[in-house]
């Protein structure tokens, strides 16, 4: 199979849709990114990587972050952490309060925004903020083969200034007892990981640890356990993409995660890892143009993980 040529075949293909879907306004950093923007990286584990677009320049990868910050706190909290978040889909908005309320600070899975402010706390642990991020852009910048790899100031700043919602869901989790550290530390972490800036290329070689035994096949930086490596990847099928996860699944059939930044990252268990970039975004916050480009390349692969190139509605 050519991969360089599904690639390069599929980013021709929509390239015309450029622009289509709507950019994250209410993080205001996020609204003055280019919206024609759109690349695709798709990385082996066998350390080949294919590129077509804009794959080589660095977007705000948002919520992509909450997969690392998840493998990570998994390292050093064991199961443990599943006594304070849940791993089902919530079927509601990703920064919602009501159902956190609801469910008495339990948030339904580590990647909607309270989930992953209770997952970034415990990834912090029993070190300062700065360690914490220190140590996440450590193993991203070997993973991603580039030591420059960092978050973007600007952006976390905006993100801080805008944050009341994340706030909000902050502190009602203290008030639920069910973070170790100060407020402001766990989102001064959750903030900057939000805003890391990172290039489809650099995503998707920094993934390929989800598709193998959780140490990444290229350079051996391990992140987690085998086990848990398949377990983020059930997680990313079942809640990685807001209220439309099971529209994804339905879609393209591989575990994924998207970003309001309009990055999706997606693994292909025991083969590969993909990133796809395009600002413009669906209702529920999905890449519009970035999901399509995933579905055309599990059809062309046959790589589902519900296999075969099933092109029925
Ligand atoms: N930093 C964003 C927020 O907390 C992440 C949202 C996302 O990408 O889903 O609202």
């Amino acid at each position: 199979m050519d991969l360089g040529a599904i690639v390069t075949e599929t980013w021709k293909e929509l390239a015309d849709e450029r622009g289509s879907g709507n950019p994250a306004r209410y993080i205001p950093a996020l609204a003055s990114v280019d919206p024609r923007k759109f690349g695709i990286a798709l990385a082996t584990k066998e350390g080949e990587v294919f590129c077509a677009g804009d794959a080589d320049e660095a977007f705000s990868i948002q919520s992509i972050s909450k997969v690392f910050a998840l493998a990570l706190a998994l390292e050093r909290q064991g199961a443990a952490l599943w006594d304070v978040v849940g791993r089902e889909p919530s079927g509601d908005a990703f920064n919602s309060i009501v159902q956190l309320e609801r469910e008495k600070g339990i948030p339904r899975n580590p990647f909607i925004n309270s989930g992953a402010i209770i997952t970034t706390d415990r990834f912090i642990d029993d070190r300062t903020p700065d360690e914490a991020v220190d140590d996440l852009l450590g193993r991203l910048r070997r993973m991603g083969r580039d030591d420059t790899i960092s978050f973007d100031p600007e952006v976390a700043r905006s993100e801080s200034e805008t944050g009341s919602r994340n706030r909000s869901l902050a502190w009602f989790l203290a008030d639920f007892g069910r973070l170790i550290n100060p407020v402001e530390d766990v989102l001064s972490v959750y903030f900057r990981q939000c805003a890391l800036s990172m290039s489809c290329r650099q995503l998707a070689e920094s993934a390929l640890f989800l598709a193998v035994d959780g140490t990444d096949p290229v350079t051996g930086q391990r992140m987690c356990s085998a086990s848990r490596a398949r377990r983020i990847n059930a997680l990313m099928l079942m809640c990685g993409h807001y209220d439309n996860s099971g529209q994804f699944a339905f879609e393209v059939g591989f575990p994924g995660k998207s970003g309001v930044g309009g990055g999706i990252l997606a693994s292909v268990p025991g083969r590969a890892a993909i990133a796809v970039w395009s600002p413009g975004l669906n209702r529920a916050g999905t890449s519009l143009l970035g999901a399509k480009a995933l579905a055309s390349i599990a059809l062309k692969t046959g790589w589902s993980i519900f296999s075969g190139q099933w092109t029925e509605p």
